[in-house]
């Protein structure tokens, strides 16, 4: 196996559940899985979706990291690639649980079919981090304050951020207070158990409902915000910054208008750049590229 801090892991889906309406808890396992590291948090893997056991042992063959090993294949054997977050790690048993979206119970591309649909046993190469190697636990990942310091936090997410928000409150220092806003589609898609400081509101917004995560920031969203266009790859991340003392620290990640709108409100009301990181997870109306 690949000795970087990201490696690619050969693994096989074993097992699926619905956790709620919209989010399907799928099990991926491997020994290679015995080497995964565990930050948690918002660190970000690859589903590498191949077409047979001969293609998975091609690309394992190559023993490359993610991006070079995607630039160097012709194009004709290129996995479909997707991005997610873990919901569970368990490295003693060989075992990650992904949570993936599956909007309205039908699958919308080949991400969410292969969640749906995959038999067990079929084969699917992750890229994520190598616990063991020096460097996995400061890639892909956006959240990464200083926690000596940190007072305040304002985390916004919709169901495709779930995970990546429940993994970083579980690791938020006690003392730390503030608001996590989630957007879900359906009421049942609130997650009861998810844990927090008791100084982090967790607020639910419910699509179904007619509410949104837009009415419960500490900045206005007006129709001006609405209209904002995402262009390009306009992804902003923090790495190892701090907001001002006494400020807030902002993680805003979901479909990529929604996040754009967020983020020119907070423009518009003076919120400084390194104060908080916008990503977009996913595209209304357009696949993965
Ligand atoms: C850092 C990061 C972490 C992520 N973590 C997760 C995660 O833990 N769980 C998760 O489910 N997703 C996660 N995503 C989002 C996921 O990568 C996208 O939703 C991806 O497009 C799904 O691939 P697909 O093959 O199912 O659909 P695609 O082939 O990419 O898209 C096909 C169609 O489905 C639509 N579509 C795509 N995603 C959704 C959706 N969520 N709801 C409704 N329609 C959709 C598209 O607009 C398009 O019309 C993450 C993305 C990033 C960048």
């Amino acid at each position: 196996m690949l000795k970087e801090p990201y490696a690619l892991f050969d693994t096989r889906i074993t097992a699926r559940h619905f956790i709620s309406p919209t989010l399907l808890r799928i099990t991926l396992s491997g020994p290679d899985l015995a080497l995964v590291g565990t930050t948690g948090l918002d660190q970000r893997i690859k589903l590498l979706f191949v077409r047979d056991d001969a293609h998975a042992d091609a690309i394992l063959a190559r023993n490359a990291p993610w991006r070079e090993l995607y630039s160097s294949l012709p194009e004709d054997e290129k996995p479909v690639a997707r991005t997610y977050t873990f919901a569970e790690l368990r490295p003693a048993q060989c075992e990650v649980d992904i949570d993936v979206v599956i909007h309205d119970g039908h699958a919308h591309g080949p991400g969410s079919a292969f969640a749906l649909e995959a038999p067990y046993g079929s084969r699917v190469i992750m890229s994520g981090p190598r616990g063991d190697v020096p460097g996995h636990d400061k890639l892909g990942i956006a959240w990464y304050p200083d926690y000596d310091i940190l007072q305040n936090v304002l985390l916004v997410g919709d169901e495709t951020a779930l995970p990546a928000i429940r993994g970083i409150l579980k690791q938020l220092p006690e003392q730390v207070s503030g608001r996590a806003v989630i957007e879900v589609p359906y009421p049942e898609d609130i997650d009861e158990e998810m844990t927090a400081p008791d100084g982090v509101e967790v607020v639910w917004c419910v699509r179904d409902a007619g509410q949104t995560a837009f009415a419960q920031l500490p900045f206005p969203v007006t129709e001006e915000d609405k209209k904002a266009f995402y262009a390009g790859d306009e992804d902003e991340m923090l790495w190892q910054e701090e907001a001002e003392p006494g400020q807030w620290l902002g993680w805003v990640a979901g479909e990529t208008q929604w996040v754009a709108k967020i983020r020119s409100a907070a423009r518009r009301a003076g919120i400084a750049k390194r104060q908080a990181s916008f990503m977009g997870y996913w595209r209304k109306g357009a696949r993965h590229p």
